[in-house]
């Protein structure tokens, strides 16, 4: 093992959901020499590893990771004109407010989303009719050997809730995003912020979204026609604000909200002949390298 690396890390503290045994081994790395470092130790010694951000999207195991979670603080930023560069582990929030600030469009969108930047690209995060591929032009990435690569946004493949990056092994270094002066950059991001603050738990735990919006209905709809909000199994919930949204009230387990996952599809399947499919990625204890 590693000098740097620690032991038996709580991954709870590491999530928005506030769920997960610990890492077998765990470190935060803050730049892209040490990003690569820790991914080529990786590569050398055949350890499974999993690169996270906010861990706003994600629910790990009640067991833990058995390998080393690599915490993304990468934190750098740069406005230069319409062009920024960021650091993968910035806050895609935070860019999405300061850029509206700054009299710029396209990431109004980002703001309240509480995730990194290299979560955002790497999920493709998206809201009100915009998403992350729209005004990214270019990621460094850290292949799974460790070395930089640099891409442009057209060697990539973009969907819902989809980036090639989910089919390489490695990790998104930082991004450059290009977007376009407006006058009233920062009246759309405000009114973003207001209808998610009405709409979404944001004060509660949870990892968003639990699934995919289904083609031309949302999942939130069908949950809530199929009355389940407000559905507990342990201390998980479906929240009573916005049926799509599970939340943690306080000491839930994975398994609780494996359950309830099972529960709803379960229902949602037999009254509405669909089948959801999961949008928030859980994150087993065993991964292959
Ligand atoms: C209250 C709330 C509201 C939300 N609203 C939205 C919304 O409106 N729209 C939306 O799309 N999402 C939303 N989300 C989900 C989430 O915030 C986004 O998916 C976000 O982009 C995830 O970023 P993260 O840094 O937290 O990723 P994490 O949860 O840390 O990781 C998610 C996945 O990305 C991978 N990953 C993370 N960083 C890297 C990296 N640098 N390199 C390679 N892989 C990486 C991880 O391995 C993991 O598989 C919401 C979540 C919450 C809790």
């Amino acid at each position: 093992m590693h000098a740097s690396f620690e032991k038996n890390k709580p991954l709870h503290e590491f999530t928005t959901f506030k769920i997960g045994g610990p890492a077998r081994f765990f470190i935060a790395i803050s730049s892209i020499e040490k990003l690569a470092e820790t991914i080529r130790y990786c590569y050398n010694h055949q350890m499974a590893y999993l690169v996270i951000g906010k861990g706003s999207n994600i629910l790990f195991d009640d067991r833990g990771f058995n390998g080393l979670v690599i915490l993304n603080q990468i934190q750098s930023i740069e406005f230069r004109g319409n062009e920024i560069f960021a650091g993968a582990g910035y806050s895609f929030s935070l860019l999405g407010t300061q850029t509206a600030r700054a009299g710029l469009s396209g990431l109004e969108f980002a703001s309240g989303i509480p995730g990194s930047v290299g979560g955002a690209v790497y999920m493709n995060a998206g809201a009100n009719g915009a998403q992350t591929a729209d005004v990214v032009t270019k990621i460094s990435y850290i292949s799974e050997k460790g070395e930089l690569l640099h891409f442009q946004k057209k060697d990539l493949q973009f969907g819902y809730r989809f980036s090639s990056f989910q089919t390489l092994k490695g990790a998104i270094a930082s991004a450059q995003f290009s977007l376009t002066p407006i006058s009233d950059a920062r009246e759309k991001q405000i009114q973003i912020i207001r209808y998610r603050t009405a709409t979404q738990p944001l004060k509660e735990k949870s990892a968003g979204c639990v699934f995919r919006n289904p083609p031309q209905t949302s999942a939130g709809a069908l949950i809530e026609k199929c009355g389940l909000k407000g559905m507990q199994i342990g201390s998980a919930l479906v929240s009573e604000l916005h049926a799509n949204f599970i939340v943690n009230r306080g000491g839930a387990k994975a398994k609780d909200v494996l359950q309830l996952i099972d529960c709803i599809k379960k229902q949602v399947k037999d009254k509405t002949d669909i089948d959801l499919e999961l949008e928030i990625r859980f994150i087993p204890f065993e991964k292959q390298f």
